[in-house]
């Protein structure tokens, strides 16, 4: 169901913008009021690499008045392979300046605000505020909580967009009217467990597929256009070039957005991506086998029993045939221990999670409670969607 216009119409479009505009104008669904509500229309984008360089592009093109960038970066060489708002000459610069050019060169008439800072929980509130939809092009978690507290607080659409390698992932995270960020991740991963693109490598154009379906996405809500992508999360395999919509659903629970929120002002989001649990980025630790591995055990005729401690969210992502569901949380509070499936401590137990950080502490909880038999899943579900099952999507 399109959900009504974030933006008020502006001023009536004059001539050449009538002429700049034609093939919106020519579109019933946008239409010279359109037109006039994208002129108006305040749009924060934060970061200009990947997703923020086709972002910026295509709503400078579309005629979005205003365009604020956050970005506190220069632009280095290994930028230039993806970040197509930046060229050669601009390595050394601030992207926010190169930003700047890029979106002149394509659009004079749209106002660009330069925000050459790192967003924190002392300066977001202030930023956001007087934008109408924010636009993530961010590449790491402590900002991603960020905005999406932020946008929560605010009450703000959040076009968040994130790439590894071939895949991708886009979603409208908005929680008067669906889920936030939290509500279908409620813990960022144990630093480390997750590589960057910056370690794990990305094919560049996919920045192209994905920044511009967020690009698409924010036009949408300016105008009241359309079906939102508010509760469905995309997942996108550039190799396979499959698209796959994943519902995803408000968490009552979730502490900035259910029915009795515990974050009610931003907190210290580094601390919060830091402090994952004692021990968890150590996910090397302890007894591990490796996904393949694990395929040959779970065909044998003694299959060892495979616990799966993610949440149900993560579990209708990527889950691995066969798998017991007993949340982290159970392992923490000691009731893992007393479920039916747990009874028989002899039996071997592989414990899984997304990368394999929680289920590192799942396995020295159950080691501690007297389990001999219980090794880590190397790598988590997404070494086995890698090595054994690539039709399922990574997330
Ligand atoms: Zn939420």
């Amino acid at each position: 169901m399109p959900l009504p216009p974030i933006a008020s119409p502006g001023r009536p479009l004059d001539r050449p913008a009538v002429e700049r505009y034609a093939r919106h104008v020519l579109l019933p669904q946008v239409g010279r009021t359109g037109q006039e509500r994208l002129s108006a229309a305040r749009v924060l984008v934060v970061g200009a690499g990947g997703l923020g360089s086709p972002a910026l592009l295509y709503l400078a093109a579309a005629g979005v008045g205003t365009l604020g960038v956050v970005d506190a970066d220069v632009v280095e060489t290994s930028n230039l392979q993806r970040q197509v708002i930046h060229s050669d000459s601009d390595v050394g610069r601030l992207k926010t300046e190169s930003a700047v050019e890029a979106v002149a060169r394509v659009n004079p008439s749209v106002a660009v605000v330069r925000h050459d800072l790192r967003l924190d929980s002392s300066n977001a509130l202030e930023v956001l505020r007087d934008y109408d939809v924010v636009l993530d092009g961010t590449d790491n978690f402590p900002t991603r909580y960020l905005l999406n507290d932020a946008c929560v607080l605010l009450g703000k659409p959040h076009v968040w967009g994130s790439i590894y390698r071939f895949d991708g992932q886009v979603s409208v995270w908005w929680a008067e009217h669906g889920p936030c960020y939290r509500c279908v991740f409620p813990t960022p991963p144990p630093p480390g467990a997750v590589p960057s693109c910056a370690e794990g490598g990305v094919l560049g154009v996919l920045c192209a597929t994905i920044g511009s379906v967020q690009a698409t996405e924010t036009l949408k809500l300016l105008l009241g256009i359309g079906e939102p992508l508010v509760g469905r999360l995309l997942v996108h395999d550039a190799l396979a070039m499959t698209w796959d919509a994943l519902t995803v659903r408000k968490d009552p629970g979730c502490p900035v957005c259910g029915e009795s929120p515990t974050v009610t002002s931003l907190v210290d989001y580094d601390e919060f991506c830091g402090v994952a649990g004692p021990g968890d980025g150590a996910a090397a630790d302890g007894p591990r086998v490796s996904a393949p591995e694990l395929a040959v055990e779970l065909g044998s005729d003694a299959p060892p029993l495979l616990v799966d401690v993610r949440g149900p969210d993560e579990r209708a992502i990527a889950s691995i045939p066969g798998a017991v569901a007993i949340h982290l949380d159970e392992f923490r509070d000691g009731s893992a221990f007393a479920r039916d499936e747990l009874a028989a401590r002899g039996r071997r137990i592989v414990v899984m999670c997304k990368v394999g950080g929680r289920s590192a502490e799942a396995t020295r909880l159950a080691r501690a409670a007297g389990y001999t038999d219980v090794v880590n899943l190397d790598g988590g579900v997404l070494a086995w969607v890698r090595e054994v099952d690539p039709t399922q999507p990574a997330y």
